[in-house]
């Protein structure tokens, strides 16, 4: 496909700035803490971004690793309501690795937040990500040694810390935490000594009273010369960080700084990415502020979250609600018409960044035909006319002809595709849409509602019911009809005649769009309903 000269998609931008690096390898990091549920906000830093970094650079040919770090050396921050607050007393500063599953369920903390994550990894077409443990990273030689030379050096790194605001420390400061091997205590232990050669830390424990020695393997860092020694250790070359860090001599500076002036390399390059907020608040997992990730594929195509991120530049603000789930999902699959030409858009630029924004998150290998598309909330309305239960695509797709989005019965391959969107706006429908969203057919019309129709809604309604039954309507003809009925021929408003439709058939003032939801249920039982008034 051409492309308009002077359109380049953030991530290309990115991809050739990396190229140009003299490295033989590209190790493209991110971190996940494991401190709650990983909601969705995370990945659009920590894994996406990467993700499709990772895919550019092996385009061009280079050696590249995609990696993500995940905290488990961390101590234990919860606070209510992500757990009781016993839970939180009984287990504060205790390394998370070490704090059993809050449900009861898994082995550990950890693995309770993170086993749902990456389940759904493949959902979301990230394969060949290595995920690496600090708790492991810790026990390897490298790390020990870049332990042992930021320990050697921590009056430097003392000094380069104290130029930057947050992260004054005392004289005597020994930059480690030692892991209590008792209590397994990683927040408020003390470092008294360290022996270099030895590779010993000597520690106190003010959580349980313990002391004695621990190997340089069982500790932490303070987490900027962590961040710095990962960088090190890992190799990396690029890694995104959120605008948290990103101020003008906030913490990543500070990071920089160090792995320059302590460890003497280079740091990767970086990225800043603005926090991705839900209902106007940012996503938070301690503070219990999330859409988990594990959840979006139940409710639309990873790819409609890919692309939304994509699409936007990194520090774009991006505010999400479950609310907003068919809207992203209707403009994804807007980018996919205007990809395969069958929608255009006026202005050029928006045009190339929905198709670039489009591959990539479709991994750079898009459908070769388009696939079938369902307006979210009229799949959201399908869902709850048709049971899913055995062969409930082909029903579906048989309304689908009737009400024009769809030409024929599609393939085996559509159905699924038919059945997979349906699926995923019943569950959103169920869960997370506003109440005028659900609809209840009426199985029997109650009597009090037959009673406080009027002569000339009972007319309409009787006429309507014949008029349906006389041809086959397309949604639009059928709406200009309804009109026409209300208008002209019964004389009773368009306002009075739509609200007697939906009173008999949902018992409700209002509803779907009419026509096409008159078109989806099964024509006998309206025309009965209809008619069943007179
Ligand atoms: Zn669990
Ligand atoms: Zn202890």
């Amino acid at each position: 496909m051409s492309r308009i000269k002077q359109f380049r998609h953030w991530v290309d931008i990115i991809v050739e700035d990396l190229v140009s690096m003299k490295v033989d390898k590209h190790v493209v990091n991110g971190g996940m803490a494991a401190s709650g549920p990983i909601h969705i906000g995370k990945t659009r830093g920590e894994l996406f971004i990467q993700a499709a970094v990772v895919r550019g650079l092996k385009k061009k040919g280079a050696d590249v690793e995609h990696l993500l770090v995940v905290y488990t050396q961390d101590p234990l921050k919860a606070k209510p309501p992500l757990v009781t607050t016993e839970f939180a007393k009984k287990w504060k500063g205790v390394r998370i690795l070490d704090v059993p599953c809050p449900e009861g369920c898994c082995s550990n903390w950890v693995e309770h937040w993170m086993k749902p994550f990456y389940e759904v990894l493949d959902d979301f077409g990230i394969e060949n990500l290595k995920i690496i443990e600090t708790s492991e990273i810790y026990k390897s030689r490298e790390m020990v040694e870049a332990v042992k030379l930021i320990v050697e050096k921590r009056k430097k790194a003392r000094e380069v810390l104290g130029r930057f605001k947050g992260a004054k420390y005392p004289e005597d400061w020994i930059p480690f935490k030692p892991l209590c091997p008792k209590c397994h205590n990683i927040a408020t232990t003390k470092a008294v000594s360290i022996d270099l050669e030895a590779e010993k830390a000597e520690f106190t424990c003010p959580r349980c009273g313990a002391s004695g020695k621990v190997d340089l393997t069982q500790g932490k860092l303070e987490w900027r010369l962590e961040w710095a020694a990962l960088w090190q250790v890992l190799n990396v070359t690029f890694e995104p960080y959120g605008k948290d860090h990103a101020v003008v001599g906030g913490s990543r500076d500070s990071c920089v700084a160090i792995a320059r002036e302590v460890l003497g390399i280079e740091p990767p390059k970086g990225l800043a990415y603005e926090w991705v907020y839900v209902n106007g608040k940012a996503m938070s997992s301690s503070g219990g502020i999330s859409f988990d990730f594990n959840e979006w594929p139940k409710v639309a195509k990873p790819q409609v979250l890919k692309y939304w991120y994509y699409s936007a530049k990194p520090m774009t603000h991006l505010d999400f609600s479950p609310l907003k789930i068919p809207q992203l999902s209707d403009e994804y699959d807007k980018a996919e018409r205007v990809y395969f030409g069958i929608e255009k858009v006026k202005e050029p630029k928006i045009e190339e960044n929905m198709k670039r924004s489009y591959e990539i998150a479709n991994n750079e290998e898009p459908p070769k035909e388009m696939p079938i598309q369902i307006p979210y909330k009229f799949a959201a309305m399908l869902a709850q006319i048709i049971p899913e239960k055995e062969g409930f695509g082909r029903q579906a797709a048989e309304k689908l002809i009737k009400t024009g989005h769809i030409k024929e019965i599609p393939s085996e391959e559509g159905l699924k595709q038919i059945e997979s969107i349906l699926r995923r706006a019943g569950y959103w429908v169920r869960k997370y849409a506003p109440p005028h969203l659900r609809i209840t057919i009426l199985e029997k019309l109650p009597q009090d509602i037959a009673n406080k129709l009027d002569e000339k809604e009972k007319e309409f309604l009787r006429i309507l019911g014949e008029k349906i039954g006389e041809r086959k309507w397309t949604p639009d003809e059928l709406e200009a009809e309804i009109y026409r009925l209300a208008r002209e021929v019964v004389e009773i408003g368009s306002k009075k005649a739509f609200r007697a439709a939906y009173k008999v058939l949902l018992g409700r003032d209002s509803g779907p769009r009419l026509a096409p939801f008159i078109l989806t249920l099964d024509e006998k039982f309206v025309i009965k309903r209809f008619r069943e008034l007179t």
